[in-house]
């Protein structure tokens, strides 16, 4: 019988799950007092949840806007909480992080949460450490759908770590909620059954029919993360695939650009641009003829952009690397 045709409530099943929450707990070093979901929507679903779960109506939250899908938490937050964008980097076209010294922003000093995106997957900015709330009450709450897994994470720094699966751990219709403890039971009144983290911590996951063949994809791919060495090693590799598209970018004379400020640039996703922007659409169709594809920025910033997720080994980032030096060859 196939994971699709087992019952949920099986012992089958129900040992995929422990299983795959387990190799997730060892991965990233979770401590107990933290629980781990399962659950289905997408990390968009996530925007709205966390704050219904976290904190009242009336209650101030932060959000820390470093790129557009933090800049959608915060829109959804708005409905729910008295949520702040206490900075945006929307007019430097999302190409850095701010300082955490306080010249760059203020937090509310009793917001019961502060929100970042941690990497941002459209403009390739990623947090390499965290701000701290200023709340002492306070915690930070992080979407990591497109660096989780990718390196290891302090998860006693975060109240609340959300990540849709489909970039790292396994197909989409999984989304993966860490959650410590104490943040659970506080729903407000309104939140629907489906988005409240108590009634699925309590039934661990198991509320309604969860996506069990996703779930059982993920708890292969722990494994795997596991086999490979954890994620130190996990994060090495993919350190050396970022380094081999950064310097060829770097070094290219200014053929190709990275608009991202060196400290913060993505370990996951490399957009990079063509000094000679008329070049693009060429540069696009020769790489899939070489069978490279999914090479063309998001639509909202046109360019390029290579994602290179765990998946993605070294020789696939190096023959990218070494079609650009060609295709920069003919067009110099
Ligand atoms: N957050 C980040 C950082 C993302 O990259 C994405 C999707 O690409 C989302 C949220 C939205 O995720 P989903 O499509 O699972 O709702």
């Amino acid at each position: 019988m196939s994971v699709m045709e087992m019952s949920h409530r099986g012992k089958e099943f129900t040992s995929i799950i422990e299983k795959a929450e387990s190799d997730l707990r060892t991965l990233l070093n979770i401590p107990s007092d933290y629980t781990v979901l399962f659950l289905q929507g997408g990390a968009s679903t996530q925007f709205s949840a966390i704050p219904l779960n976290l904190c009242n109506s009336d209650d101030a939250v932060d959000y820390l806007v470093t790129g557009s899908w933090g800049g959608k938490a915060a829109k959804e937050a708005v409905k729910y909480a008295k949520a702040s964008t206490i900075w945006s980097g929307k007019s430097d076209n999302y190409t850095r992080i701010p300082n955490f010294d306080g010249s760059e922003f203020e937090q509310n000093l009793h917001a019961r949460y502060l929100h970042i995106c941690a990497n941002e997957t459209i403009y390739g900015v990623e947090f390499k450490n965290y701000p701290v709330p200023a709340n002492p009450n306070g915690f930070l709450v992080a979407d990591m759908s497109s660096n989780f897994c990718s390196k290891p994470v302090d998860v006693t720094k975060f109240g609340l770590i959300y990540a849709g699966a489909q970039k790292n751990v396994g197909p989409s219709g999984v989304t993966i909620v860490i959650v410590r403890n104490d943040l659970i039971g506080n729903a407000q009144k309104i939140t629907p059954i489906m988005l409240d983290y108590k009634i699925h911590a309590d039934n661990k996951s198991l509320y309604n029919t969860p996506p069990c063949y996703g779930i059982y994809m993920c708890g292969l791919v722990f494994e795997d993360l596991l086999n490979q060495g954890g994620l130190v090693e996990v994060e090495k590799k993919n350190k050396a695939k970022a380094q081999v598209l950064y310097d060829a970018i770097d070094e290219s004379n200014g053929f190709y650009k990275c608009p991202v400020e060196k400290s913060v640039r993505s370990l996951m996703n490399v957009p990079f641009t063509l000094e000679k922007s008329e070049l693009e659409a060429e540069f696009i169709k020769e790489a899939a003829k070489e069978k490279m594809v999914a090479l063309k920025g998001h639509r909202s910033v046109g360019g390029m952009r290579a994602s290179i997720y765990n998946a993605m080994p070294l020789a696939g980032v190096q023959k990218l690397v070494a079609f650009m030096k060609e295709f920069q060859a003919k067009h110099a």
